[in-house]
C-alpha cells in the first residue's frame, strides 16, 4: 500500500516538536506491515539541503504568487516530495515565524500552498506515482484533504490527525477566493468555520478517519474545556475518531548506542549515567549535590505549565533539588526561567534555543524531568525520559497520564511505577510533586527500581504502527466499491 503523508516538519530534516518525530519516524515503523510512505515536505532551506540534487517531477507555474517544482528524493530509506517553492519557504527566521517570533503574515497561504500541491501529488501529477491513501498531519497540512475531495480523486481515503488542537489555523472569509476551491467548498459541511475557514477544521470535516496522539486525548478532545471549539464536530464524528498512542524511534533514542550521549548505559548499568549527570551540571553551570538533578526539555509556554514551574523553582531548590532547563518560548517564562537562575546560582542554570544533541545529553544525564503541563495530546519528552532512565514527573492529562505510572504505594510496592504524576495546572500539585520526588529518590533502591521499570517499558512504534496500518486497509476497504 502507498501512503501519501502530508506535514510541514519531519525529523531530520527540520523540527520544532514531536509533529517531526511522529512524522519522520513513522515510514520506517510502518514498513513491516506493507505500507511504503512517500512525504510531501515544504522545501525549506535545511529540507533542500538535506537533498542535495533532486529529480524535478512536476512543476506549478503559478503556485499562490510564485513558480514551484516539485522534487523527489529519497535519504536513506525515506521517501520525499519537496515542494521548491522559494517564495513560501525559502527564508530566513524559523518556519512558522519570523526571527523575532511574530508568525509569518502568509502561513495561510504557504500551508495552502503545500496541501494543493500534495492534493495534486493525489491527483495524479507525478506520472508514475499513485498513492492508495492520503494522511494529513495538523492544520498546515489538512487543506489537502478538501482540496482532495474537491479534486478529480476525491474517493481517495484519507486520514487527518491531531497532534494539537491548539493550532488549528484559519482566516477571514474575504480571503477564501484566494485559496482555489470551488466556491461551494465555503458551507459549514466544507471548509467554513465561525464564519471563516478553518484548516483544520476542514481536515477533520473531510477526513474518512481521524486520528490524535493517545486515547486520552481522543477522550478529552470531545470536552467543551480541551475540544477548542472542535469538540461539537469531533462528537458528531467519534465514530471515526481513534486515539493511537505516539511511539518512538528506539534506534535513535538508546542510551546503549546514543552518539550524543557521553557514556552509554543501559538498565542494568545505570551507575554510568552519574557522568553524564556532571556532563549536564557543567553545561548549565549547576554545582553538584545530594539531592536530584531535575530537567526541563521544552517549549517554555503556558500549554507545558511551564510558568506554574517557575514560580515553584524557590521551593524545589529549597527542598534540595536543582534544575537544568533547556528550551525558549513564551518570552515571559524565559525571562522568569533566568530570574531563577540568578536567585539560585549553582543550583539553577537556563539555556535557551533548540539543541537537539543537548536535549538527548539531558535526558542522560539528568534524574528526574519535568513535564507540568496544562494539556498534552502525547509527549515525547516523558517517552525518552523513560528510556533514558530519568524519572518523569508530569501532570495527569492526555498522553502524560497514559504513559507514567505515578509511584504511589502500591506501584511501588508492585515494581510498576516509572514516575509522579500530579494534577494539571495547581503550583500546590506541582509543589507536592516536586517534594514526593525528592523523597523517592532518597530511597535508592525504590528509586533505581521506578528508573528500571521505565527503561524496560516498551514505547516503541511496533503496536501502535499496526493500528495505522490496519486504520489504512479498513479505510481502503470502505472506500473500493463492492
Ligand atoms: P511538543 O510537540 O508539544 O513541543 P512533545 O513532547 O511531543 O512536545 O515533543 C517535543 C520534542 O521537541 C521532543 O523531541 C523534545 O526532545 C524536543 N524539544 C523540545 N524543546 C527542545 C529544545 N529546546 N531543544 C531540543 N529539543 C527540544
Amino acid at each position: 500500500m502507498h501512503v501519501l503523508a502530508v506535514a510541514s516538519e519531519m525529523h531530520p530534516f527540520i523540527k520544532t516538536g514531536g509533529l517531526a518525530d511522529v512524522v519522520g519516524a513513522l515510514p520506517a515503523a510502518l514498513a513491516p506491515f506493507g505500507v511504503t510512505v512517500t512525504t510531501v515536505l515544504p522545501g525549506y532551506p535545511a529540507v533542500l539541503a538535506a537533498i542535495g540534487a533532486a529529480e524535478a517531477v512536476a512543476h506549478y507555474p503559478d503556485l499562490f504568487g510564485g513558480p514551484a517544482r516539485l522534487l523527489r528524493a529519497s535519504v536513506g530509506s525515506t521517501r520525499l516530495l519537496v515542494v521548491d517553492a522559494a517564495h513560501h519557504f525559502q527564508r530566513g527566521g524559523g518556519i512558522y515565524s519570523e526571527a523575532s517570533g511574530r508568525e509569518w503574515g502568509d502561513n495561510w497561504r504557504r500551508f495552502a500552498a503545500l496541501s494543493a500541491v500534495a492534493a495534486s501529488v493525489a491527483a495524479g501529477a507525478v506520472a508514475d506515482y499513485r498513492p492508495d491513501l492520503v494522511h494529513a498531519h495538523d492544520w498546515q497540512a489538512a487543506l489537502t484533504l478538501a482540496y482532495l475531495r474537491h479534486g478529480p480523486r476525491a474517493d481517495l481515503p484519507a486520514v487527518m490527525t491531531i497532534h494539537n488542537l491548539a493550532f488549528q489555523g484559519g482566516i477571514d472569509a474575504g480571503l477564501f477566493p484566494q485559496l482555489g476551491l470551488p466556491a461551494s467548498a465555503f458551507a459549514v459541511d466544507g471548509v467554513e468555520y465561525y464564519g471563516g475557514v478553518g484548516y483544520l477544521k476542514a481536515g477533520l470535516f473531510y477526513a474518512d478517519a481521524i486520528t490524535t496522539v493517545s486515547p486520552a486525548y481522543a477522550d478529552e478532545i470531545l470536552t467543551p474545556s480541551h475540544g477548542m471549539g472542535l469538540d461539537g464536530l469531533l462528537g458528531d464524528r467519534r465514530g471515526r475518531l481513534h486515539g493511537i498512542l505516539n511511539g518512538i524511534d528506539t534506534a535513535e533514542w538508546d542510551p546503549a548506542s546514543d552518539l550524543a550521549v557521553p557514556v552509554h548505559f543501559d538498565a542494568h548499568d545505570l551507575a554510568a549515567r552519574a557522568r553524564n549527570r556532571e556532563h549536564v551540571e557543567q553545561r548549565f553551570g549547576i554545582a553538584s549535590g545530594d539531592g536530584p538533578l531535575f530537567a526541563v526539555v521544552s517549549r517554555l509556554t503556558w500549554q507545558k505549565g511551564l510558568d506554574i514551574l517557575a514560580a515553584t523553582i524557590d521551593d524545589l531548590v529549597a527542598m534540595g533539588g536543582r534544575l537544568a532547563v533547556l528550551g525558549s518560548g513564551d518570552p515571559a517564562i524565559e525571562a522568569a526561567m533566568f530570574d531563577a537562575a540568578a536567585r539560585h546560582p549553582g543550583k539553577v542554570g537556563v539555556l535557551t534555543g533548540f539543541d537537539e544533541p543537548l536535549s538527548h545529553r539531558v535526558q542522560a544525564g539528568a534524574d528526574a524531568i519535568l513535564i507540568p503541563s496544562r494539556f498534552e495530546p502525547c509527549g515525547l519528552t516523558q517517552l525518552y525520559a523513560l528510556r533514558y532512565g530519568c524519572v518523569p514527573v508530569v501532570a495527569h492529562t492526555g498522553g502524560l497520564g497514559d504513559t507514567v505510572i505515578d509511584a504511589n504505594q502500591a506501584a511501588v510496592a508492585a515494581g510498576v511505577a516509572t514516575g509522579v504524576v500530579h494534577d494539571p495546572g495547581s503550583q500546590e500539585a506541582l509543589r507536592s510533586a516536586i517534594h514526593r520526588t525528592v523523597t523517592l529518590y532518597a530511597q535508592r533502591d525504590v528509586w533505581t527500581a521506578m528508573q528500571r521499570a521505565g527503561m524496560e517499558a516498551d514505547f516503541s512504534w511496533r503496536q501502535s504502527a499496526a493500528r495505522y496500518a490496519d486504520l489504512y486497509q479498513s479505510l481502503l476497504q470502505e472506500r473500493t466499491p463492492a
